[in-house]
């Protein structure tokens, strides 16, 4: 078979840990024997991090900007404790968090199903998206705790010196008192990252806040996301025959229980947090679960959602095999490699991304998997847990059946 040529590259981040060696090893086996692969290499792994002084995580995020498509391994966040592992100058900041606030992007977040690991919702059939606002609101808070009687009011004064006022409470004892804000930007590119990863995947969206409650701040939110869509996305949606539905949270919450899946909820800040936690556990793993962060103006960066898996690495440093999973790390090129398909015209890069996930998910439908999977199954016939090379190499037999 003719390798598949690019004409873009894709912009290639390597991570750190057991979830680099998984990064070379699915692009060893996986990738480069039917594709030409052509990427622009940044090394996000923690030691180049350190000698560029963090330039290299600048830099990836600006290539993604000039490519459009970049793909992601995962790469540790520095504490205290790898300060000293790592002998860092410094505690560098988290690459996501230095990638998503040049990029201004949305996450979102959906499981991987597979046939014989069901989720614990049982009428759950499809995936649900969750798309994370991750700006503002009480991660960025300002807090008090007053001691004794007093009043604490809200002040804003506006560029030009004027002021407003108006009492929170007047407190007669010890209390507790909390400031949050958001701006109008941040919540438009969330709804434009919203509606345009709704667009390319072809499924409804839904938004839901407290606007009951919350009659100006989570009001104007549902407002900045009606108004959007209207403007320019109502015809769209239409044409494609997919939906924008808005309802309160608990409503929300209640709805996705019922549901089948196949939507996407888009979360404030805070409820993104909580409810992609309850979803994906829910869903089974975390190590079946792709992220891609995509910004209002259409640039893609996928990724795992999982972490570097630090214990597997360390056993791997001491020369045993481990059973990591790698199928969110596939899923993350599948997903780059699709989208730059779409992006450049080459339908043959599409293929190959759908192929590749059929195959890896018919190789764990088909009862091989690795150790963390194993214990999910539900089928009679006891699941076959592998080796992450062993698993790599099946994947690789399944795949090659299908080209
Ligand atoms: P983690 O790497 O996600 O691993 C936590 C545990 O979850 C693992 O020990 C393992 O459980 C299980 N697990 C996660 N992914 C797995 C996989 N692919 N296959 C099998 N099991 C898997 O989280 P962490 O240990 O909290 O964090 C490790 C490092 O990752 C930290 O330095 C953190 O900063 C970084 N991190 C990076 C990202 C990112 O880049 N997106 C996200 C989160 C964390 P068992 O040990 O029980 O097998
Ligand atoms: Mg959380």
């Amino acid at each position: 078979m003719e390798k598949i040529k690019m004409t873009t590259p894709l912009v290639e981040m390597d991570g750190d840990e057991m979830t680099r060696i998984l990064w070379a090893d699915i692009k060893k086996e996986l990738l480069e024997p039917f594709i030409e692969l052509k990427s622009e290499y940044y090394d996000l792994g923690l030691p180049e991090r350190e000698k560029t002084r963090d330039q290299v995580t600048i830099d990836s995020a600006n290539a993604t900007k000039k490519y459009g498509v970049a793909v992601k391994c995962a790469t540790i966040t520095p504490n205290a404790q790898r300060l000293e592992e790592y002998k860092l100058s410094q505690m560098w900041k988290s690459p996501n968090g230095t990638i998503r606030a040049i990029l201004d992007g949305t996450v979102f977040r959906a499981p991987i199903m597979v046939k014989g690991i069901s989720p614990v919702v049982k009428n759950w059939k499809k995936p649900i998206t969750i798309a994370r606002h991750a700006y503002g609101d009480v991660y960025k808070n300002s807090e008090y705790q007053p001691k004794g009687p007093g009043k604490a009011e809200l002040v804003f004064t506006s560029a030009d010196g004027e002021e407003k006022r108006q009492t929170i409470f007047d407190f007669d004892g010890p209390g507790v008192l909390q400031g949050q804000y958001n701006t109008d930007r941040s919540i438009s590119s969330f709804a434009h990252s919203c509606f345009q990863y709704a667009l390319d995947t072809h499924q409804d969206l839904w938004f839901a806040t407290k606007d009951t409650i919350s009659k100006q701040y989570d009001h104007r939110f549902k407002d900045i996301f009606q108004e959007i869509f209207d403007a320019e996305y109502k015809e769209r949606f239409e044409k494609a025959g997919i939906e924008y539905f808005y309802t309160l949270i608990d409503d929300a919450v209640a709805r996705v229980i019922r549901s089948e899946g196949g939507f996407i909820w888009a979360c404030k800040n805070y409820d993104g947090d909580v409810m992609s936690d309850m979803v994906s556990t829910a869903f089974g793993s975390l190590a079946m679960m792709t992220s891609v962060l995509v910004s209002p103006e259409g640039n893609y960066e996928y990724e795992a959602a999982h972490g570097t898996v630090t214990r597997h690495y360390y056993k791997y440093l001491k020369g045993e095999e481990t059973s990591t999973n790698p199928m969110a790390t596939i899923f993350a090129w599948t997903g780059a490699l699709r989208k730059r398909g779409e992006l450049d015209g080459i339908p043959a890069l599409g293929r190959f991304a759908d192929k590749l996930e059929a195959a890896s998910i018919a190789v764990i439908e088909g009862g091989t998997m690795t150790r963390d999977l194993a214990g999910l199954w539900e089928r009679k016939t006891p699941a076959k847990a592998v080796t992450s090379q062993e698993f790599l190499k099946a994947i690789r037999k399944e795949l090659e059946k299908r080209l």
